[in-house]
């Protein structure tokens, strides 16, 4: 117990890329179905309580991002709204409508691959998350696998391209 805080900090990154990694494993799953790829997993005691993935198009729903499906799943899980103790990991900065569930379900830390420079609300546009007059604010880290997730969005758009190109041709 006496050197756990000597450890955590340097055993904090290769944490946070572990679990990074099953939210893009989320978020492939949106990409296999077309989705912007967009990937959440929320962690209590070590252990993923609650996935999600993007399912906008597929669910024709504006409220089924990633972070709003684990949530659900997380508190089903736990058997309170409240996800206290909890981290909540996501591939892409969180919108207004994520950033402000992550602020009502009192998520202590945010872990975030790369940012959302048009509509991210952790920090892009606004930052959600660090409002001091809400009686909650979360810790945020950035850039958790960064790369990797930028490229999974780049990668995305540079195909919906080609295939809007494509369909232009044939009309
Ligand atoms: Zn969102």
């Amino acid at each position: 117990m006496k050197d756990r805080n000597q450890n955590e900090s340097c055993e904090a990154s290769g944490t946070d890329e572990k679990f990074m990694r099953q939210a893009i494993k989320q978020a492939k799953k949106a990409y296999a179905l077309d989705e912007t790829p967009i990937g959440c997993v929320i962690v209590h005691e070590g252990k993923v309580i609650g996935r999600g993935y993007n399912r906008r198009n597929t669910d024709k729903s504006p409220l089924a991002h990633a972070e709003i499906t684990a949530i659900r799943k997380a508190s089903r899980k736990i058997g309170d709204w409240r996800l206290e103790e909890c981290t909540l990991y996501v591939t892409l900065e969180p919108c207004q409508m994520c950033a402000g569930a992550i602020i009502q379900a009192r998520i202590p830390r945010v872990v975030v691959g790369c940012m959302n420079p048009k509509a991210g609300c952790a920090g892009s546009v606004l930052n959600l998350l660090h409002v001091e007059r809400f009686n909650h604010q979360a810790e945020l880290t950035t850039g958790v696998l960064e790369e990797e997730c930028s490229g999974m969005m780049k990668q995305f758009f540079k195909e919906l391209r080609a295939r809007k190109k494509r369909e232009k041709g044939k009309n």
